[in-house]
């Protein structure tokens, strides 16, 4: 068996430890004689599962007692309309920083449900550099102010949490357990799973109590937080395979030493990289130094030329799904929690032997 390394942006390469584990328990879960696929949601075994990877998460996180953790479905994506139906039952309208495309598809959103304007944005400098704090105006009636911590197709990373007299309400798909984060800062934080987390099929979305109370009445049930959250995420059948793996994910990155542990990990990787693209000359990335991303690192060849011999080479080296995405065209290597040291190691030279013999 051989595993390559995977820098696809998502769904995202998992530990393979995780895998393994999720193999050895795939026909017969710890003895019950049955695969956890293939159980009762509501069955002691699979709460048991659930409560634990909740625990669990918390922990990594540091969540506060009166936050409500969430594991629902539809991905992120569903949480751009969650977000305004949830926030807005009393009126008023949203408020969103622009940092790129996932924050305009949240945006987007807010308007096709309700009002919502833009508080700042990064287009100025061709978003590759996040706002200034004194930029951030929201409009006098915002009940929320919406941003994406981390750009996975730009690229751009927040460098700090945006002050606000408001609920912040963060989109953290990829680089939710990435990085220490003060979850007491924010109202919501969400992310979809496929990144940082487990398999896609659940969006983990952490939400401060007293928010609980301000749903539009028009909100389906199926998108309110405070029905899940007194449903213990319940509600209907969720998604308990992809539940369950992101418990194993959670257990691991325990192992790892958590949050604080794997972050200087992440930040070592991610510097070889810069380092690599900043001295080469034939490589480049456009993002300012304060707003480079962790996980998720796009660079251009000095000659789009070569992109599609760069793409053949580096699959038959072991390095998967570099390309960058459509909108943007180049190379991107997402680097999340598991993506190993000696991943980025092989990358780094991989693209030196490119350069030496294509530059
Ligand atoms: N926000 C961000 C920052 C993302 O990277 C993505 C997916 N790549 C999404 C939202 C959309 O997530 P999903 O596909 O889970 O709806």
């Amino acid at each position: 068996m051989t595993r390559h390394f995977n820098f696809c942006s998502g769904p995202a390469t998992l530990p393979t430890a995780v895998l393994e584990r999720a193999r050895d328990e795939m026909l017969d879960y710890q003895g019950r004689g049955l695969s956890v696929m293939e159980m009762s949601h509501r069955s002691d075994t699979f709460i048991d599962i659930a409560e634990r990877a909740e625990a669990d998460f918390r922990q990594l996180m540091g969540v506060p007692d009166n936050y409500s953790v969430l594991f629902m479905q539809g991905g992120a994506t569903q949480q751009f309309a969650c977000v305004p139906l949830n926030l807005l039952g009393a009126g008023g309208s949203g408020s969103y920083l622009d940092t790129g495309i996932w924050s305009q598809k949240a945006l987007k959103e807010g308007r096709h449900l309700a009002t919502a304007s833009v508080a700042a944005s990064a287009e100025d400098n061709g978003y590759t550099a996040a706002p200034a704090p004194r930029a951030i105006l929201p409009a006098s009636d915002a009940a929320y102010l919406h941003y994406c911590d981390n750009e996975t197709i730009g690229g751009l990373q927040m460098d700090r949490v945006p002050e606000a007299d408001l609920p912040l309400v963060c989109d953290m798909s990829s680089s939710i357990l990435s990085k220490s984060v003060d979850v007491s800062k924010f109202g919501v934080i969400y992310a979809g799973a496929q990144k940082n987390i487990g398999p896609a099929g659940i969006t983990v979305v952490i939400v401060r109590d007293d928010l609980l109370e301000r749903a539009r009445a028009d909100t389906p049930t199926m998108l309110n937080w405070k029905a899940f959250a007194d449903e213990g995420s319940m509600l209907n059948t969720p998604a308990t395979y992809a539940w369950y793996l992101a418990g194993l994910v959670f257990d691991w990155l325990g192992e790892q030493g958590g949050v604080a542990a794997i972050e200087r990990l992440n930040r070592r990787k991610a510097a070889k990289l810069y380092d690599a693209i900043d001295a080469s000359g034939f490589y480049r990335n456009p993002i300012a130094a304060a707003n480079r991303s962790l996980t998720n690192v796009p660079f251009v060849l000095h000659d789009a030329s070569l992109n599609a011999t760069f793409l053949e080479e580096s699959e038959a080296a072991g390095l998967l799904t570099l390309k960058g995405h459509r909108s943007v065209g180049g190379m991107r290597a997402s680097i999340y929690n598991a993506m190993p040291e000696e991943g980025v190691d092989r990358l780094v030279d991989f693209m030196g032997d490119f350069e030496r013999r294509y530059g």
